[in-house]
C-alpha cells in the first residue's frame, strides 16, 4: 500500500501492462434514482479499483515487479468472477496520474457512478526498516520474509462503516475457508506508523480512518491486501493463477451470501 523511496524505471513494465487494460475514469451516468436498499446481484454497483497507477506503483516485489501489475491482474480476474456470477453492474477501476491526485479521481469515479461497494485491490510490503537486501537476476534487490499474508481495511469515517466492516469480515472468512492466514502483524509496535487497529481477531479486518478511499467514499468501501509480494514465498504464490482464483472466488462468495442476507 505504500509507496517506496526507491525510484527505479521498472514502472515501464505497468505502463505495458496497463496499455491492454480499459482505461476507466469516467464515471458512469447517474441515473437519477436511488442506489438499491437490497442487494440485486445484477444491479449492485460494484468498482473493483486495482491500487497505484502505472507511474506511481506502489509497493515492489522481492524480485523487483511494481504492485501495480499485481493489482491489475488480480482486479480484473476479480471483476470477471463477480461478473460472471451475476453481478452484471460491476465494473474496474484503473486510475493514472500521480499517487495523491489519483485517489481523489478514483473517489469521484465512484462517487459519480453511484458505487454501491468500492472494493481496492492492493499487495503488500512492509515497512522499510525491516527490508533485508538479497541478489537476484544480477542486482542488489530487497525482500522481507518476517510476515505474509492478506488483510482488510475499513474506515470508521465511512458513511457506511457497519456495511463496509461486514462485507470485509465476509471477505476475510472466504479467505480464512481457503486455507489463507492473515497479516497479524498491523497491531505490532514494529510497524510504526503502518500500525493499525484490529477489529476482527479472526479474519484479519483493520481500522484505516485516514485513507481517502474508504473515508470519502459515499459507498461502502474496503481494501484488500491480497497478500505479501515483499516475501519471496509468497511473491509466487501471488503470481499464481491458481492464488488468483482462490482470492477471486472468495470476493465472488463473500458478495453472494452479503446478498443473500439482505
Ligand atoms: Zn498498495
Amino acid at each position: 500500500m505504500r509507496t517506496p523511496w526507491r525510484a527505479i524505471a521498472i514502472g515501464l513494465i505497468a505502463l505495458l501492462l496497463a496499455a491492454g487494460a480499459p482505461v476507466q475514469g469516467k464515471p458512469a451516468k447517474a441515473k437519477g434514482q436511488p442506489g438499491p436498499t437490497a442487494c440485486e446481484p445484477k444491479r449492485f454497483r460494484i468498482v473493483v479499483d486495482v491500487g497505484h497507477t502505472p507511474d506511481s506503483y506502489g509497493a515492489l516485489s522481492a524480485r523487483n515487479d511494481p504492485e501495480f501489475g499485481f493489482n491489475l491482474v488480480l482486479a480484473k480476474l476479480v471483476t470477471a468472477k463477480l461478473k460472471s456470477e451475476g453481478f452484471a453492474a460491476t465494473r474496474l477501476l484503473v486510475t493514472d496520474g500521480k499517487a495523491r491526485p489519483s485517489l481523489f479521481k478514483r473517489v469521484s469515479a465512484a462517487n459519480d457512478g453511484r458505487a454501491d461497494l468500492f472494493l481496492s485491490i492492493h499487495h503488500d510490503s512492509v515497512p522499510d526498516t525491516l527490508l533485508e537486501t538479497w541478489e537476484f537476476d544480477g542486482a542488489k534487490s530487497y525482500f522481507s520474509d518476517r510476515f505474509s499474508g492478506h488483510s482488510l481495511f475499513v474506515s470508521q469515517q465511512n458513511p457506511h462503516f457497519a456495511t463496509s466492516l461486514m462485507l470485509a469480515r465476509m471477505i476475510g472468512r472466504q479467505l480464512k475457508e481457503q486455507g489463507l492466514h492473515y497479516a497479524s502483524q498491523y497491531s505490532l509496535p514494529v510497524m510504526g506508523r503502518y500500525r493499525r487497529q484490529l477489529l476482527d481477531k479472526d479474519v484479519g479486518v483493520y481500522r484505516y480512518d485516514g485513507l481517502v478511499v474508504l473515508s470519502r467514499t459515499s459507498s461502502a468501501a474496503v481494501l484488500l491486501e491480497a497478500g505479501s509480494i515483499i516475501n519471496r514465498d509468497e511473491e509466487m504464490a501471488m503470481n499464481s493463477p491458481e492464488r488468483h482464483e482462490v482470492v477471486a472466488g472468495a470476493v465472488a462468495a463473500a458478495m453472494r451470501e452479503f446478498c443473500e442476507r439482505r
